[in-house]
């Protein structure tokens, strides 16, 4: 088998499942077998059978027609006797003469000569002298019964000492067995008369009934000339009394007599199988036949395949059982199995396998069973630290994020995040109609408290201003950041710029009060200048942005500075 033909196969196995795959398998292996070699015996040993009932019933058709004709031979030589008798020759010889008075005296004495010999004789049913144009001598005979012995007689053989054996139609339209022959004056070899004897079928019939026959089987003596039956068996008679031969038997019997061959046999069906075999009678047309109903002939085998066909079926039931069994077997744990690796897929708790065998499938669960235990425990493990990882970056990321929106040097938002908070404030106070204010506040004089103070003194300072102002805006949604350098910013929602200006003047206060000492100050201490704008003030303002405000403050913020410093200026538009 080439590797496609066999690729081929497979693929067309797996179209169905492993259990009818087994099935399949079990029938194919037990009962197949099983059920050709049935067939085959069967079909074997019924030719068999056949063949050795043909040759066991022609050799005794054979033998019951060579019985018929020693029976027809002892008739023969009876009548041989009888017409040579001085007593039968006298009296022809007197009917045959010239003198009246001895030819009555003949004709008187003809019907006493035949009672003397045959009426002994009880298969003898009639019994003539004829003349020699072959009519009876007897004149009380009726003259139909006269013409069919007439008719019979004429087909005599002219042979001398040969006796013509035929059937007669009797007046009872029954067809009857008779015999006749010519009869010869010793002294001149003349034509004398003849004898007619007609007989009765059962002297033959006897013979049939000595015959050990198969069951069914019937025997009869046929006449192929015309194919009816001459004498019959009793069990034909109890049988088949209507039935006339099978037109196919009888044109057998008519070729085998046009053969010039004595014995035959024919399978032919008329409404059952009937095996025929057939015999001649030597010198008749007639005919032994024996027909065997093929099925009684074959009874034995018939049983035997019955038994093969039962056997057949148990095979299959058990096969059939024995497949779901095993096959259970074989889809339990691999049931199991799919069951363990859709588990495994979705992650859930590995199911627990019952290892109770030692075959492949048993080792292969337990394998898969660690195999999903590690593979679940591994995946936990996975999770767990993916979770861990995750939670670290959401932590890193949320540093980065206050880092990138927390000023580093004073921990307050720086100038991106206040970039972000007052635009959204900004948009929000827009759509809410809610006033937004924003101050700018830078240190003074701070470039000189650096050159005295250094730098680092300096980045204290703002880290004090820084927390001084987050603690003077503290309102939920207020924003303080480091705008840049000493520079820093708060955003005051839903505050007007009056509110936010007394804010910032608070801030200024307490920072002043917080007295950070500052030798280059006018104030002797730390102080810083607040611009204030509101954004209720800007609303008119064609420049209406969060820039706009920021402008605004900045500006608020240069007059603070230019005022003398240290004190907060709500911004207010020029031409107000
Ligand atoms: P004015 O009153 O007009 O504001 O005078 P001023 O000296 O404060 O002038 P200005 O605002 O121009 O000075 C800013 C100074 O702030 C310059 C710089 O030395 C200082 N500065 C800016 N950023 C920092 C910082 O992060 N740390 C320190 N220590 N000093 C800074
Ligand atoms: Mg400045
Ligand atoms: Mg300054």
């Amino acid at each position: 088998m080439t590797k496609r033909t066999l690729a081929a196969v497979t693929s067309l196995l797996r179209q169905t499942t492993i259990r009818y795959r087994l099935i399949g398998a079990f029938v194919v292996l037990s009962v197949l077998p099983l059920l050709v070699s049935g067939y085959v015996s069967f079909v074997e040993s019924s030719q068999a059978i056949q063949h050795q009932t043909q040759i066991f019933a022609t050799e005794m058709v054979k033998q019951v027609a060579k019985n018929v004709q020693l029976r027809m031979a002892q008739i023969d030589a009876n009548v041989e006797t009888l017409i040579l008798s001085d007593r039968v020759q006298t009296a022809l010889a007197q009917y045959v003469g010239e003198d009246a008075a001895d030819q009555a005296q003949a004709h008187a004495a003809m019907p006493s000569i035949l009672l003397n010999a045959y009426g002994s004789f009880d298969y003898i049913n009639q019994m003539y002298f004829l003349t020699s144009n072959n009519q009876i001598m007897d004149s009380q005979v009726f003259t139909k019964l006269g013409r069919s012995v007439q008719t019979f007689a004429g087909k005599m053989s002219p042979l001398k000492g040969q006796a013509y054996w035929g059937t007669i139609d009797l007046s009872s339209g029954q067809k009857g067995i008779a015999m006749a022959r010519q009869i010869f004056f010793k002294t001149n070899n003349r034509v004398a008369g003849g004898l007619y004897l007609g007989l009765k079928p059962s002297h033959f019939s006897e013979i049939f009934e000595d015959v050990n026959l198969v069951e069914g089987s019937v025997i009869y003596l046929m006449d192929a000339l015309d194919g009816s039956i001459i004498v019959e068996s009793k069990a034909r008679l109890a049988r088949m009394n209507d039935e006339a031969p099978h037109l196919e038997l009888k044109q057998a019997v008519l070729q085998t007599v046009k053969l010039g061959q004595s014995t035959g046999s024919i399978t032919y069906s008329s409404s059952i199988g009937v095996v025929a075999v057939y015999s001649q009678i030597p010198g008749t047309h007639w005919f032994v036949v024996n027909t065997i109903p093929y099925d009684s002939l074959i009874a034995k085998a018939i049983s035997v395949r019955n038994t093969i066909a039962l056997m057949g079926t148990l095979g299959l039931i058990v096969a059939i059982l024995l497949s779901f069994v095993i096959g259970h077997s074989i889809l339990d744990p691999l049931k199991q199995l799919m069951l363990l690796i859709q588990q495994t897929g979705t992650g859930s708790s590995p199911v627990q396998v019952a290892h109770q065998g030692n075959d492949e499938l048993t080792v292969l669960s337990q394998k898969f069973s660690d195999m999903s235990v590690k593979i679940i425990h591994d995946n936990e493990l996975l999770e767990a630290r993916v979770l861990e990882r995750t939670l670290a970056l959401e932590k890193a990321n949320q540093t980065l994020a206050e880092l990138s929106a927390t000023d580093a040097l004073t921990g307050i938002a720086n100038r991106c995040q206040f970039d972000a908070v007052l635009a959204d404030e900004w948009h929000r106070a827009a759509r809410l109609s809610q006033a937004l204010a924003l101050a700018m506040i830078d240190i003074d004089w701070f470039k000189k408290y650096n050159d005295h103070y250094g730098h680092p003194a300096g980045d204290e300072c703002l880290r004090r201003v820084a927390t001084l102002l987050k603690l003077c805006v503290m309102r939920p949604g207020d924003l303080v950041a480091r705008y840049g350098g000493e520079e820093f910013v708060f955003i005051a929602t839903a505050t007007d710029g009056p509110n936010a200006l007394r804010i910032a003047q608070n801030f200024c206060e307490a920072l002043q009060s917080l007295a950070l000492p500052h030798a280059m100050s006018n104030f002797a201490c730390v102080t810083a200048s607040v611009g204030v704008a509101a954004m209720a003030a800007m609303i008119a303002d064609e420049d209406h942005s969060p820039e706009a405000l920021v402008r605004a403050a900045d500006h608020a913020l240069y007059q603070a500075k230019a005022l003398g410093r240290n004190q907060a200026v709500l911004f207010t538009r020029p031409d107000a």
